[in-house]
C-alpha cells in the first residue's frame, strides 16, 4: 500500500497558538537579544571611552605638567594619537565626536607648546608664557575631554540601566524559554510517540496490506487513486505504470474490458461517486471466467467522506469449489443409491443418524425426520449376518473403509438386501461414517434363481449345450460328459461336428440352421461318444435372446432317446401287430353284430308278421315272449357294440339341431308303458331356462336319458321317477346342462355307489339274477356324458331310492334354419300310397321289409341286388327305394350313383333311403353322398321304418310329387 506519511501531516495537527506562540517567542526573544548585544556594545564602548577619556585627560595633564617627559616613556603625541584612532574607529563614540576636535586642538597645542618648551633656546619668560598658554590650552582640552568623559559616563549609567531592564526581560524571557521549551520537549515527545505509533499503524496496515491476498484500491471523490496494494494490480493485471498515474478513470477503462460486462461494471463506478457512504458487495464476471468478489466501503474522517475503499477478492476456485460442492451435494443428494451420514462412536455402538438422502429414506419406507437421529444399527434386520456384522465393524473401529451385504429391514418390516460401503472419516469426538447402501435385492434373488438354475442345469437329466452363433460350445453341463464321455474342456470352443456321425445328411444341418435363426427347431440326432459308440438324441434347439430380442447364443437341450428308440421301435412293431389284430376285432365285430342282427331281424320281424295273423292265446304267448326275447337280445348285442366302439375310438359325436323336450318327451314316453304297468308315478320337467333348440346329438343324450330312466323303472318297485332338466349355465352358444333321473327305488349301497360306472359291474351280484342286464348300460352312459364334455354320478341311500345326475354341454341353436325337424309322426292310414322298391339281397330282410310295408298298404316290389334294382327302375316309376348297402354283384352305393347319373340325364328325383348293418363311423356320410337321400340301421326298426316312410308319402303329397298311377 502506497501510504503516505508526511511531516506536515503530522504537525498538521499541531495546535496553532503553540506555533504562533512560539513565532512570537522566538521574534521577541530574538529582538531582546539583539537589542541587549547592542546595549553590551555600548556600554564596552563607554567603558572604553571613559577608559580612554581618562588617558587623554591623564596626558592631558601630563602635558600640561610640562615636564619633561619621563625616559622611556613613548612621546603623548604617539599614545594620544592611538587612542585618537580607537575613538575615531568606534562608530558608538558619537556622543563625544564633536568634542574631540577642541581636545586634538587643545592636545596639539600643547603638544606643540611643550615641544618648543623643551629647546634650550627658549627665555624662562617665553617659557612661562608658554607655560601659561599650554594650561590655558590643557584646560581648554581637559575640559573638553572631561565634559566628553561626563557625557560617556552618563551615558554609560543609561546604557547600564537600560542593560539591567533588558537582563530583567531577558529573565523573563528565560523563563518563559524554558517553559516553552519543557513544552515543546513534552510536545515533540507526544508527536514523536504519535508520529511513531502512527508509523508503527501505517506500516502494521501496510504490512497487512500487502500480506492480504485481496486487492485493495482506494479512490477519493476526484477520482485520484490515493492508495492500491499490489495485488490489486496482480489481480486486475494492471501494469504499475497506468496505477501511478493516479487516474482512477484510465484505471477503469483498462480492467473493464476484462469484464464480462463492461458497461455495467462502468455505470456502477459512477454510482459509487453518486453515492459514496453507500456499502455494497457484489461480484464481478470476468470474459476468461474468473469471478471476483467485491466490496466497496466509505473512507471516513468522523462524518467526512475523502473517497471508497474497494476490495477485491479472486473468488474463481472458490466459486467453482462451491458450484463443485453444490454439485457434490446434488450428486448425494439425488444419487440413485442411498447415502447415510452418521456419528461415529465404535465403543459404544452408537451411529446416529444426521443426514439421508432421498434414495435412502425412499428404500426403507421412512420419512426423513423420521430417520434422521435413529442409531443406524437399528435399521439392519433382526436376520442381518452377525459375523458381516462383526467384521464391517471391526473394521470400521480401525478407520478402514470396507463393504459388505447386509439385510436392512424397511419401515414396514418388509426386508432388503443391501450393499452397504462405510466409510470412516476423521472428525471431532469419533469422526463420521458415510454409509452407501444399494438395493440388491433383485440381484439377490437373480443369484439365488442364477444358483438354482446353474443347479438345476448341472443335475439337469438330460444334456445341455450352449453354443454362440457361430455354433462354438461355450457350456456344456454334466450330463453331457457324462453321456459323450468328452471333458468340459475338450469341447469348449469345438462345434457339435465332434459328435457327428455322419448319419445326418448336410441338407438335415442346413435345415437346422435355417430354423434356428429365427425359432426353434426340434429333431433327432444319431451321434457318436468319444468311445466311437453311436447313440441316438431328441434335440430341441433355439436361439438364447437379449433384453431387445437379439439372438446372443443357441441352447441345445438333447436326450438320450437310444434306449426309447429301442423300445420305441418294439413298440411300434408291437403296436402295428396291435392294430392290426384290433383292426380284425373291428371287422369281426361288425361282422358279427351283421351277422347276429340279420337273423334277429328275420326271428323279431316274422314273430312280429306271425303276431298279426290269427293265433290261439298260448300261442300269442310265446310268440310275444319270443318277440320281447329277441329284442332283450339285440339291446345286448347293442350295448356290446356300443361299449366296444367306443373303446376302440370309433364314436363319433353327431352335432345336429334337435328340441330337447321331444328327446326328453320321446325317452320318457319309451318307458312309460313300463312304468305305468308298475303303476309308479313318472313325471318330468324342464326348468323355463334351459333353451329347448339345441345343437349336439340327440340319439345319445336319448340313448344316456333311456339307459337312467330304464334302470329306474327297473330298480323302483314302487312311488314315482322324476326326469329333471336345468341349466347350469347358458352363456356364448353354449349351454351346460343337468339332468337328474330320480327313482324311490331300492338304491345303491355307498361301496358301490362309483363301480356301478365301470363296464360288467352291478351293484349287488344277486340283483343281476333278479333284475338282469349286462352291466355296460352305466359305463355306456358314463363314457358318452364325457364325449358331450360332462359327467355322471349318483346320489343314493339304500331302500330310499337313487337319483343319477348327468352333465352335458350342447350348442344353443340360434337360427331358424337351426330348429329340429319334425319327426316321430304317426302313419296316417289315409294318406295315398308309395310305391316301394325293396333292393335287399338278405331274401329275410327283404320280406320283413316289404311285408310290413304292404301291411301299411304300400306297393312293394323286390330286388335282390343292385342292378335288378336299376334295371326295375328303368322299367317303371317308384315313389320310394329302400336300397341295401352291400348286395352282390352291384351294391347300394353304385346303383344310387348311377340312378342320379340318370335322372341328371333325364330329370326326376326318386327317393332312395339306405339299409345298413354297418352301424360304424362314416357309413351315413357315404350314403349320403353316393345321393341317398336318408338312412335307416338294420336290423330295421320296424317302426322307425314305417315312421320315415309316412314322413316321405306326407311331404310327396303335399308337394303332389307321388305317382298318380303306376304301370
Ligand atoms: P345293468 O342295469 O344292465 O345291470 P347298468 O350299468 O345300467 O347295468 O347298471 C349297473 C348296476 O347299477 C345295476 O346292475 C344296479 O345294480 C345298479 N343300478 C343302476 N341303476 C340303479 C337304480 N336306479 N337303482 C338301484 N340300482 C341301480
Amino acid at each position: 500500500m502506497d501510504l503516505k506519511l508526511t511531516k506536515a501531516s503530522i504537525f498538521r495537527r499541531w495546535p496553532i497558538a503553540v506555533i504562533l506562540a512560539c513565532v512570537v517567542f522566538v521574534v521577541w526573544s530574538t529582538a531582546l537579544i539583539a537589542s541587549a548585544h547592542r546595549l553590551q556594545r555600548r556600554q564596552d564602548a563607554n567603558v572604553q571611552l571613559v577608559r580612554n577619556l581618562s588617558s587623554v585627560e591623564e596626558i592631558l595633564h601630563q602635558l600640561s605638567n610640562m615636564a619633561p617627559l619621563p625616559q622611556g616613556r613613548r612621546p603623548i603625541e604617539k599614545e594620544y594619537s592611538q587612542i585618537r584612532q580607537e575613538i575615531d574607529r568606534n562608530p558608538i563614540y558619537g556622543l563625544v565626536r564633536d568634542l574631540m576636535p577642541r581636545v586634538d586642538a587643545g592636545v596639539i597645542e600643547m603638544s606643540a607648546i611643550q615641544h618648543r618648551m623643551q629647546y634650550p633656546d627658549v627665555s624662562p619668560v617665553a617659557l612661562l608664557e608658554l607655560k601659561r598658554a599650554l594650561e590655558a590650552q590643557a584646560d581648554i582640552a581637559v575640559g573638553a575631554a572631561g565634559e566628553g568623559l561626563g557625557r560617556a559616563r552618563e551615558d554609560e549609567a543609561s546604557v547600564s540601566r537600560a542593560l539591567a531592564g533588558r537582563l530583567d526581560q531577558m529573565d523573563v524571557l528565560v523563563v518563559i524559554c524554558c517553559a516553552l521549551t519543557a513544552l515543546l520537549v513534552v510536545l515533540f515527545a507526544q508527536r514523536r510517540r504519535a508520529a511513531r505509533a502512527l508509523r508503527e499503524s501505517v506500516s502494521l496496515v501496510n504490512a497487512t496490506l500487502e500480506a492480504t491476498t485481496d486487492g485493495i484500491l482506494v479512490v477519493d471523490l476526484q477520482r485520484r487513486i490515493t492508495g492500491y496494494n499490489r495485488r490489486f494490480l496482480e489481480l486486475w493485471r494492471i501494469p504499475p505504470s497506468v496505477a501511478v498515474e493516479g487516474d482512477n478513470s484510465k484505471l477503469v477503462e483498462f480492467v473493464a474490458s476484462q469484464l464480462a460486462d463492461p458497461e455495467e461494471f462502468r455505470q456502477d463506478v459512477e454510482r459509487a461517486y453518486l453515492e459514496p457512504a453507500a456499502e455494497t458487495h457484489d461480484t464481478l464476471r470476468f470474459r476468461d471466467g474468473r469471478v471476483f468478489e467485491r466490496c466497496r466501503r466509505p473512507q471516513r474522517i468522523g462524518e467526512e467522506i475523502l473517497g471508497t475503499v474497494r476490495s477485491f477478492r479472486d473468488i474463481t476456485e472458490r466459486e467453482k469449489a462451491v458450484e463443485a460442492l453444490r454439485l457434490m451435494e446434488s450428486i448425494v443428494v439425488n444419487a440413485n443409491d442411498g447415502v447415510l451420514l452418521t456419528s461415529m462412536d465404535t465403543a459404544n455402538r452408537e451411529f446416529t443418524v444426521f443426514f439421508a438422502n432421498a434414495a435412502f429414506t425412499r428404500e426403507l419406507g421412512y420419512e426423513k425426520d423420521e430417520i434422521l437421529g435413529k442409531n443406524a444399527i437399528s435399521l439392519y434386520s433382526p436376520d442381518v449376518d452377525l459375523a458381516e456384522v462383526q467384521r464391517l465393524a471391526s473394521l470400521v473401529a480401525r478407520k478402514e473403509p470396507c463393504r459388505g451385504e447386509l439385510l436392512l429391514r424397511s419401515k414396514d418390516g418388509s426386508e432388503i438386501w443391501a450393499e452397504m460401503s462405510f466409510v470412516p472419516v476423521a472428525g471431532p469426538s469419533g469422526g463420521y461414517l458415510i454409509v452407501i447402501g444399494r438395493n440388491v435385492d433383485e440381484r439377490k434373488k437373480m443369484e439365488h434363481e442364477l444358483r438354482k438354475l446353474s443347479r438345476a442345469l448341472e443335475q439337469c437329466p438330460v444334456s445341455v449345450v450352449i453354443t454362440d452363433l457361430e455354433g462354438r460350445i461355450e457350456y456344456v453341463n454334466p450330463k453331457f460328459t457324462e453321456l459323450t464321455g468328452y471333458t468340459q474342456d475338450e469341447v469348449r470352443g469345438q462345434t457339435s461336428r465332434i459328435l457327428k456321425s455322419g448319419d445326418t445328411s448336410p441338407d438335415e444341418y442346413r435345415q437346422l440352421w435355417e430354423t434356428i435363426r429365427t425359432g426353434e427347431w426340434s429333431g433327432y440326432f444319431h451321434n457318436r461318444k468319444k468311445n466311437g459308440d453311436l447313440f441316438w438324441e431328441a434335440a430341441r434347439i433355439c436361439p438364447i435372446r437379449d433384453s431387445r430380442g437379439v439372438p446372443t447364443h443357441y441352447l441345445a437341450v438333447k436326450e438320450d432317446i437310444t434306449e426309447r428308440r429301442r423300445i420305441e421301435e418294439a413298440l411300434a412293431q408291437a403296436k402295428e401287430s396291435a392294430e392290426a389284430a384290433n383292426r380284425a376285432k373291428s371287422e369281426f365285430l361288425a361282422n358279427m353284430s351283421h351277422e347276429i342282427r340279420t337273423p334277429m331281424n328275420g326271428v323279431i320281424g316274422f314273430t312280429q308278421l306271425t303276431l298279426q295273423t290269427p293265433l290261439t292265446d298260448d300261442q300269442r304267448d310265446y310268440l310275444e315272449t319270443v318277440e320281447s326275447s329277441g329284442h332283450a337280445l339285440l339291446r345286448i348285442i347293442n350295448d356290446i357294440l356300443d361299449f366296444s366302439k367306443i373303446e376302440a375310438g370309433h364314436l363319433e359325436m353327431e352335432r345336429e339341431p334337435f328340441s330337447l323336450r321331444e328327446t326328453l318327451e320321446g325317452a320318457v314316453s319309451t318307458v312309460a308303458p313300463e312304468a305305468m304297468g308298475k303303476g309308479l308315478d313318472l313325471s318330468w320337467d324342464i326348468e323355463p331356462a334351459v333353451p329347448d333348440a339345441l345343437l349336439g346329438d340327440s340319439t345319445r343324450l336319448r340313448q344316456v336319458l333311456l339307459n337312467l330312466l330304464g334302470n329306474a323303472v327297473k330298480f323302483t318297485a314302487r312311488g314315482f321317477i322324476r326326469a329333471e332338466v336345468s341349466a347350469e349355465t347358458v352363456s356364448g352358444g353354449t349351454a351346460v346342462l343337468h339332468f337328474a333321473v330320480k327313482d324311490s327305488g331300492i338304491g345303491i349301497p355307498p361301496a358301490q355307489q362309483q363301480t356301478i360306472f365301470e363296464p360288467f359291474r352291478q351293484a349287488d351280484g344277486s340283483t343281476t339274477r333278479k333284475y338282469g342286464g349286462t352291466g355296460l348300460g352305466l359305463a355306456i352312459s358314463s363314457r358318452l356324458a364325457q364325449h358331450m364334455r360332462g359327467r355322471i354320478w349318483v346320489e343314493s341311500e339304500v331302500g330310499r331310492g337313487s337319483t343319477f345326475h348327468a352333465t352335458a354341454c350342447f350348442g344353443v341353436a340360434a337360427t331358424a334354419s337351426e330348429t329340429a325337424p319334425e319327426r316321430g309322426e304317426r302313419l296316417d292310414p289315409d294318406h295315398p300310397c308309395l310305391h316301394v322298391l325293396v333292393a335287399e339281397d338278405d331274401p329275410i330282410s327283404r320280406t320283413l321289409a316289404s311285408t310290413a310295408l304292404a301291411h301299411q298298404g304300400h306297393k312293394v316290389i323286390t330286388a335282390a341286388n343292385g342292378v335288378e334294382a336299376l334295371w326295375l327302375l328303368e322299367q317303371r316309376q317308384f315313389d320310394l327305394v329302400l336300397m341295401d348297402v352291400q348286395m352282390p354283384q352291384m351294391d347300394g352305393l353304385e346303383a344310387t350313383a348311377r340312378i342320379r347319373k340318370r335322372e341328371a340325364r333325364l330329370g326326376g328325383h326318386v327317393q332312395i333311403v339306405a339299409m345298413t348293418a354297418h352301424a360304424m363311423k362314416g357309413d351315413r356320410e357315404r350314403c349320403l353322398a353316393a345321393g341317398m337321400d336318408d338312412y335307416i340301421s338294420k336290423p330295421l326298426d320296424m317302426g322307425q321304418l314305417l315312421a320315415m316312410v309316412a314322413k316321405i308319402a306326407l311331404a310327396g303329397s303335399e308337394d303332389g310329387a307321388l305317382s298318380k298311377e303306376h304301370s
